[in-house]
C-alpha cells in the first residue's frame, strides 16, 4: 500500500462538483438503495482516481490487467458489516456516496467479496469495523472524527507505514503483536487477501530477477534505470520493491537510489 496524496487544491474534472451537488441533495435514507443504483455517478471519476496511482489499485498496488477497477467507498454507502455480520440498525454512510474524499480506487479482488475453498470470504465489500462501535457516525453531517477504522486507509501515510514487505513476497504488520495498530495491519492483510491469490509468488519471482541484476549487473546505467523504474510510484507493487531493493543498502550506489 503506497500512500495516495492529492496535491492541493485537487483539480477535479470539470462539472463534477455541480453534478453531484444536486444528487447529494436528493438522496434520502428511505430511498437510498434505489437512488444509488440509478445514480452511480462516482464511476465518472474513475479515470481521475486512476491517474493518481498510475492505474494501480490503491490497496494492493496491483495493476488491473484486463479487469476494470472499481471505485470503492471507504465508508460503505449502503450498510456496514463487521466480520461478515450486518450491524443492526446501521444505515451505511449513504450521505457520503458522492463525496470524492470517500473514494478509493480498488481492484476487484480487494473490493468485492469472494470466498475461497476453505470458506474464508475476502474483499472489503461492506466491511468497516471500528475500534469502538459507540463512536460510529449514523447521521448525515455527523462527526467522523471519533471513528477509528480497523481498515488501513491508503490515503493516510501513517496507515501505509503499518505494512512491511518481506523478500519472500509476503506483506506483514510492521508493528508489535498485541497493539491496535497490529490488529489493523493484520486485519487489512487478511481481509484484502494481500498474501492470497498467488501474489507473494508473483512478487518473489519478480524480485529474484531484480536481485540477480543487482548482483551481476552492478552499478551500470541500465541496471540503475531498471531499479529506478521499480521504485517509482507508478510501478506495480512498488512498496515491495522499495523494501526488497533496500536489502542492498550496503552498496552506496543502491543506497543513493532509495
Ligand atoms: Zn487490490
Amino acid at each position: 500500500m503506497r500512500v495516495i496524496i492529492f496535491a492541493g487544491p485537487p483539480h477535479l474534472p470539470n462539472g463534477w462538483n455541480k453534478r453531484v451537488a444536486g444528487l447529494a441533495a436528493q438522496i434520502t435514507y428511505q430511498g437510498r438503495a434505489l437512488f444509488l443504483r440509478k445514480h452511480a455517478s462516482w464511476r465518472a471519476l474513475k479515470s481521475w482516481l486512476s491517474n493518481a496511482s498510475s492505474d494501480k489499485c490503491w490497496y494492493c498496488e496491483a495493476k488491473s490487467g484486463r479487469a476494470p477497477l472499481d471505485v470503492d467507498h471507504f465508508r460503505p454507502k449502503l450498510g456496514v458489516t463487521v466480520d461478515g455480520r450486518r450491524l443492526a440498525g446501521d444505515t451505511g454512510y449513504y450521505w457520503m456516496a458522492y463525496d470524492w474524499l470517500n473514494f478509493r480506487l480498488s481492484c476487484q479482488r480487494c473490493n468485492r467479496p469472494e470466498g475461497d475453498q476453505g470458506g474464508t470470504v475476502r474483499g472489503k465489500a461492506s466491511e468497516f469495523p471500528l475500534e469502538d462501535e459507540l463512536t460510529r457516525c449514523n447521521t448525515p453531517g455527523g462527526s467522523l472524527a471519533a471513528e477509528r477504522p480497523r481498515f488501513l486507509d491508503p490515503c493516510v501515510e501513517s496507515d501505509c507505514d503499518l505494512l512491511a514487505h518481506g523478500i519472500d513476497g509476503e506483506v506483514k504488520p510492521a508493528v508489535e503483536d498485541g497493539t491496535w495498530e497490529f490488529q489493523r495491519a493484520d486485519y487489512t492483510i487478511r481481509q484484502l487477501g494481500l498474501n492470497a491469490f498467488n501474489t507473494p509468488e508473483i512478487r518473489k519471482k519478480a524480485w529474484r530477477l531484480l536481485d540477480d541484476l543487482i548482483h551481476l549487473g552492478g552499478n551500470r546505467p541500465e541496471v540503475v534505470d531498471h531499479l529506478e523504474q521499480h521504485l517509482s510510484g507508478g510501478q506495480e507493487y512498488s512498496s515491495f520493491f522499495r523494501s526488497a531493493i533496500g536489502t542492498h543498502r550496503d552498496k552506496p550506489w543502491v543506497e543513493s537510489l532509495l
